[in-house]
């Protein structure tokens, strides 16, 4: 085996050497960041051919071909092209703006991301596609939603705030029975844990404003597609003229470099601190596919290789007001929403104010957590400073 090939490397091997080109950039490791729009042609007949490796600033600069090598050597060998776009939602709706048309019929897992229910429920509805919301843990009983028009199933595993984990690989074998396309947001768990186009899925996407970016300072999209789907992405993302800044393709590079050894503490931190939760009093329930209490341990053992640090705990019953008492208690863990950077966060949440298919009933106030990269000792010490706060205002 010739391990100096990045198709015979490990993931974290491919972060660090793919993307590179050292002689083109004078010694330099990393590419410069290019800002451009116009790109001169050497001569007339390369002008009237569109002949060149870069054409316009929207279309890509050598800093864009360089996070889209890195990106699509971790995604493996069913990726085909990665398209770049401003934001996770942008990713989303450039996606399904990419592949769907009037009159078609599209399944969306019941704990999708939010914003991208609202984008089905608004602009797809507007433009005549029907929406239908179904059961994160339906499997292979999938098979009765499907209709003539059923053009592709959009999942998420899991879902960001509720944690259950659907069975994409069930999902995926269904779908492609009847002709429809799967579309995996898979920011939880990165290409880094879940090579889902390897499962079954046709285009994977990234809010690479978390994990990728990882600091909390960008915001940027990513779509991952394969053969079937990436002459649609190609042309959707063009016909939409959505791009990225450089220097947030630059971040997002250098964020792809650290990924693996930010991931692995995540993960480590994540479970050290959901299974402290566990053993609290306070605490009803954790949501977490990596404990092995969890109902969707099985599937994340089988699809997943690890576990990022966001997860949700269902506190025992208590006042909203001593709630907050305690978030606003907290030190450490800040109240915001975009998650995957080295900080921790906490954060209230409610499903059942907008799921359709499933009702949602945790049984007492739920929080949702990102476990950072603070020393886990730290954040113990805040949670119970948090704790106390809770039960003296209750
Ligand atoms: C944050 C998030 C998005 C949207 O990403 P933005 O970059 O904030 O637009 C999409 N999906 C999931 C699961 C997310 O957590």
């Amino acid at each position: 085996m010739d391990s100096s090939h990045p198709s015979q490397q490990q993931p974290e091997t491919r972060l660090v050497t793919s993307g590179r080109d050292t002689k083109a950039q004078k010694g330099f490791v990393n590419p410069p960041v290019f800002h451009g729009s116009t790109v001169l042609y050497p001569t007339a007949e390369d002008l009237h051919a569109h002949r060149g490796e870069f054409t316009y600033g929207r279309h890509g600069s050598p800093t864009t071909k360089a996070f889209q090598e890195t990106l699509m050597a971790l995604e493996g060998p069913q990726c085909v092209g990665v398209g770049i776009v401003p934001s996770g939602l942008s990713a989303i709706s450039t996606t399904l703006l990419s592949v769907l048309k009037t009159g078609d019929h599209i399944l969306v897992v019941d704990n999708i991301y939010r914003p991208s229910r609202n984008f089905c429920n608004g602009m797809l509805a507007r433009f005549g596609v029907e929406t239908t919301y179904f059961d994160p843990l339906i499997g292979t009983g999938i098979d009765k939603l499907f209709k003539p028009n059923t053009r592709a199933v959009l999942v998420e595993a899991p879902g960001s705030q509720s944690f259950e984990m659907p069975d994409i690989r069930a999902i995926a074998e269904v779908a492609h029975a009847r002709g429809a396309l799967v579309i995996d947001d898979n920011t939880w768990a990165t290409p880094l844990f879940h090579r889902s186009l390897d499962q079954g899925v046709d285009i994977s996407m990234q809010a690479a404003t978390k994990y990728i970016g990882g600091h909390s300072d960008i915001m940027f999209g990513t779509i991952s597609a394969n053969a079937k789907t990436w002459p649609m992405v190609a042309e959707g993302i063009r016909l939409l003229g959505v791009c990225a800044g450089p220097d947030d393709v630059f971040l997002a590079l250098r964020g792809l470099r650290t990924l693996s050894v930010r991931l692995a503490q995540h993960h480590r931190s994540g479970l050290e601190m959901a299974r402290w939760l566990a053993s609290r009093p306070e605490v009803a329930r954790v949501l977490h596919p990596g404990l092995e209490s969890d109902p969707g341990h099985a599937i994340w053992k089988r699809d997943f290789t690890g576990a990022s640090g966001l997860f949700s705990i269902v506190l025992k019953p208590a006042p909203q007001q001593a709630v907050d008492t305690m978030l606003n208690t907290l030190k450490l863990f800040g109240m915001g929403f975009s998650w995957g950077g080295f900080e921790s966060l906490a954060i209230p949440f409610d499903c059942d104010a907008y799921r359709t298919a499933t009702k949602w009933s945790p049984g007492g106030p739920t929080l949702r957590l990102h476990i950072g990269l603070e020393n886990t000792d730290d954040l113990k010490a805040d949670l119970d400073r948090g704790f106390a706060a809770l039960k003296a205002a209750m």
